[in-house]
């Protein structure tokens, strides 16, 4: 079997709302190149651990890090250039802006930004200018390049879906964390994400994903962590995941 080769590892990260204990999470390795599934019932912490994780919550408790360099307490953008990015549960693609525009504001906090003085100008249209290509290339990718006029807002929802996980990229992370990417998608378009979930990890990037549908995940994962309030209760190869009598009561219990 495959050596151990974190690219994040989470320790002791709790998070309480009132008195509601949101996530509690002991320890929690995400193994590089992987795809690696997070699935509990609703409620257990998945989207909250996204949060914090990612920087857009703050944890009560806890430290983690990413390619061995400490990033808990970095914000969202800050997480984004250390090469960590996610989606949402709820897409945040921005409908009153070109399908085009949202990719490039997928681009924000890359460099550039700091960039100020004579050079700046120049600089800026070169970053602008890349920028526009990548973009360019994964709508290509993500067969969204016919769209790339459209507002945001005349998308389908899976397209929406699509466009999300493509301006996720435009920051060419080593690790995307999909929140329920495939929630509200129609059956065609759940292959597609699936193919371009499997394409990032044969392309050597890290996928940790938010599932319900038990196909998809015994499908397409390499390993598989259970969340059940705010909890790992269970986590392994899918095959040791389908008979665990742990999972199966997490599951009928919710
Ligand atoms: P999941 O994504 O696994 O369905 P969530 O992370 O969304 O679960 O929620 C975990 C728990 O935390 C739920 O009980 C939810 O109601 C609660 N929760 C999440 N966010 C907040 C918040 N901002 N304020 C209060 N409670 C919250
Ligand atoms: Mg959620």
């Amino acid at each position: 079997s495959k050596k151990a080769d974190p690219i994040l590892v989470v320790d002791d990260v709790r998070r309480s709302f009132g008195g509601l204990t949101a996530v509690d999470v002991g320890h929690l390795e995400v193994q590089r190149g992987t795809i690696t599934a997070l699935i509990g019932p609703n409620g257990a912490g998945k989207s909250t651990l996204f949060n914090l994780l990612t920087g857009f919550d703050r944890v009560d408790k806890g430290t983690w890090s990413f390619q061995g360099r400490t990033i808990s307490g970095k914000r969202g953008h800050q997480v984004a250039r250390a090469g960590m990015v996610r989606t949402f549960q709820l897409t945040k693609a921005l409908t009153r802006l070109t399908v085009l525009d949202n990719m490039l504001l997928g681009a924000k906090g890359q460099a550039g930004e700091r960039m100020a003085g004579a050079f700046a100008r120049p600089l800026w249209k070169r970053q602008e200018k890349a920028n526009t290509e990548r973009a360019m290339e994964l709508l290509e990718r993500f067969k969204l390049i016919a769209k790339r006029d459209d507002m945001a807002g005349s998308l389908s929802g899976g397209q929406r879906k699509l466009l999300e996980m493509a301006r996720a990229l435009m920051t060419d992370p080593d690790m995307i964390m999909l929140d329920e990417p495939m929630a509200g998608v129609n059956p065609a378009l759940v292959q597609s994400l699936l193919g371009h979930i499997t394409s990032l990890r044969d392309e050597g990037k890290t996928v940790l994903f938010v599932e319900h549908d038990m196909d998809v995940i015994m499908g397409i994962s390499d390993w598989i962590v259970v969340l059940a309030q705010g909890q790992v209760i269970a986590e392994g190869r899918p095959s040791d995941i389908r008979s665990n009598q742990q999972v199966i009561d997490a599951y009928l219990g919710s």
